[in-house]
């Protein structure tokens, strides 16, 4: 174990490459206090907890890949959402990926998901809970046509736009991501009550799931909190900048972007939790 970190230690921070990163090797948590550390995107967590696979109202995903960590907030956060949908009788909210056991950066698929505070559930409410082999392997369903302006009207359903709504809701998420299409659904069916739609932020992808972020936990002192968001719904002119863009555009495959160091706390929680030098 230790010489498979250290090499792959040595490997990420010395080229910087999109290879296997050292978070992958973590097995469990870093024990200590709750704390997120650095940015969405360039972080790790302390004492992040494992959402409980048996919980109700809700199943865990692809539970084999060790994504179902998160800061304590997190956990509680999905808890309180569940027992809304559960109690409003939408269906079992499917948990997709968190985190990895003390965060950190994927190899591939995110670039987010690293402080603890980040959760995909996917845009679906099975009214049956799902066997192991569908969780294993689940299977994903686009709601948006091909052409990216809107999403498929035979697919949609009200409780989806409800379970959107509820996550927005809950004052501790400060955005949730979803493919412009799905926005512009939601601006069309919100009616008056609308501030919640400016959580709701068009991002590509997300066609069949929500990215939903939290807020930095206040006692977490090395958390980067992001930019706050535009006044307003975000219904107007920021969207329709979205949905004019060419067609194409979000299959597109950007270059990678470079790989920033991690904060020096995390480094360190490598090196200590692992005892490598
Ligand atoms: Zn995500």
């Amino acid at each position: 174990m230790k010489q498979i970190l250290f090499a792959a230690m040595a490997l990420f921070f010395s080229t910087s490459t999109l290879a296997a990163t050292p978070w992958q090797q973590v097995k469990q948590p870093v024990e200590g206090t709750p704390q997120s550390i650095g940015g969405f995107s360039n972080g790790c967590i302390i004492g992040a907890q494992p959402l409980s696979l048996q919980g109700q109202g809700y199943l865990v995903m692809r539970s084999q890949q060790l994504r179902y960590f998160g800061h304590p907030d997190l956990l509680a956060f999905i808890h309180r959402l569940t027992n809304k949908t559960q109690s409003y009788g939408l269906g079992n909210v499917l948990i997709g990926d968190m985190g990895m056991p003390a965060g950190g950066r994927f190899a591939t698929g995110h670039a987010s998901h690293q402080s603890g505070l980040d959760v995909d559930i996917w845009l679906q409410l099975p009214r049956e809970r799902w066997s192991a082999t569908q969780l294993k392997n689940p299977k994903a369903i686009d709601l948006v046509a091909g052409n990216g302006k809107q999403v498929v009207e035979s697919l949609w359903q009200p409780q989806v736009g409800e379970l959107i709504k509820l996550a927005a809701s809950d004052n501790d998420v400060t955005r949730i991501f979803v493919h412009p299409a799905i926005k512009q659904k939601l601006c069309q069916t919100a009616g008056s009550d609308r501030t919640w739609l400016r959580k709701v932020r068009p991002w590509f992808g997300h066609r069949a799931h929500m990215h939903v972020r939290l807020r930095c936990p206040a006692d977490s002192l090395e958390c980067e909190e992001q930019a706050a968001i535009p006044a307003g719904d975000g219904c107007g002119a920021e969207l329709a900048s979205w949905l004019e863009a060419p067609a194409k555009l979000p299959n597109a495959k950007p270059k990678p972007p470079q790989i920033p160091e991690p904060p020096a706390s995390c480094k360190a929680l490598l090196v200590n939790n692992f005892k490598v030098e």
